[in-house]
């Protein structure tokens, strides 16, 4: 029974369709307009709360740019990261509510004939006499069933389809986002394809809001998929090994000292490119400071050099005693 035999065109469409149900096109189109290096769009003050009327012909002043517009001032850009935070801070995620309702693993691989009852049986009875451990895993160890199996079942569960990682290039994949959401959500982006989708594959669990925050930040369309454990590990280990735009990590109080903050870093390096994007606790803002810096594709960087991450997180003061 082949497994693992979907073309890449039709995987393609496959997850296409998915994602077209996942998340509306409005995401799609504000995807493009957040980042932009087009001089056009900026050349009056991008504050609402503007009362200069500075256009920046008449200003020496050409930076920082954030999310496409110009701040004529401190002020300005405050007035707009505050409502980029304000944005970020309470849109409605696409979080994993699709998945809420999956069937279990071992009865997606039942119903397939992938497995028999006998073998559900003891991998269930491995799992809680051991106490840890996924049921695919104890298939795998215990009955001797095939991870490639597994994985196809996995991919039946979470109605995605099954990625290689064929064409991964560690250089490039290690610019699309931090270390730290490899580290803490397991996914790995796996390759830019016709140039204008990005595939983001993980082991065992999609994550909706990672890939709408990467979709946002790279202006590329994300698609998700499930890759075999060891080809995973594989490219998890490079990516992790490889030089990625430099992050600081920073917390602070709450939303309003997080806009201050912001606003200071942006007057600080003064970017050519800015985005802010909320991921779970994270407030991910991107620099682009110098227009070396466009790469190839969407918005992921050319390298390294001249980029900067910021990864913002809120944390409320302790509570008081009184
Ligand atoms: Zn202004």
């Amino acid at each position: 029974m082949p497994v693992l035999g979907r073309g890449r065109e039709e995987e393609v469409r496959y997850i296409s369709q998915i994602e077209d149900a996942l998340l509306p096109q409005e995401m799609h189109r504000r995807a493009e307009t957040r980042i932009s290096f087009d001089e056009g769009v900026r050349h009056s003050c991008g504050s609402v709360e503007c009362v200069s009327g500075w256009m920046r012909p008449w200003r020496s002043r050409r930076r920082p740019v954030f999310e496409g517009r110009w701040g004529c001032s401190g002020r300005c850009v405050l007035a707009m990261v505050r409502l980029a935070v304000r944005r970020e801070a309470g849109e409605r995620r696409v979080e994993e509510g699709l998945h809420r309702h999956r069937v279990p693993l071992g009865l997606v691989m039942l119903a397939q004939r992938w497995i028999t009852h006998s073998q559900l049986q003891v991998a269930l009875q491995a799992q809680q006499e051991a106490g840890f451990g996924r049921i695919g895993e104890w298939l795998i160890s215990a009955c001797g069933v095939e991870a490639e199996h597994v994985t196809r079942g996995l991919s039946l569960q979470w109605n995605c389809p099954v990625l290689s990682a064929e064409g991964f290039e560690a250089r490039e994949m290690a610019l699309v986002m931090p270390r730290r959401f490899i580290e803490d959500y397991g996914l790995v982006p796996l390759r830019v394809a016709g140039s204008r989708l990005l595939y983001l594959g993980c082991e065992d669990r999609l994550n909706a809001s990672l890939a709408y925050a990467v979709e946002q930040m790279s202006g590329l369309r994300v698609q998700s998929g499930l890759v075999q454990d060891a080809e995973l590990k594989a490219v998890r280990s490079r990516l992790l090994e490889t030089e990625a735009v430099p992050v600081a990590m920073e917390q602070v109080a709450d939303e309003d000292a997080m806009a201050a903050r912001i606003t200071a870093r942006l007057e600080q390096k003064r970017p050519l490119a800015a985005c802010l994007v909320r991921l779970h606790q994270y407030y991910w803002l991107r620099m682009w400071l110098e227009s070396g810096t466009r790469g190839v594709f969407g918005s992921i960087p050319r390298s390294a050099e001249d980029m900067q991450d910021y990864l913002f997180t809120a944390s409320p003061p302790p509570p008081s005693f009184s």
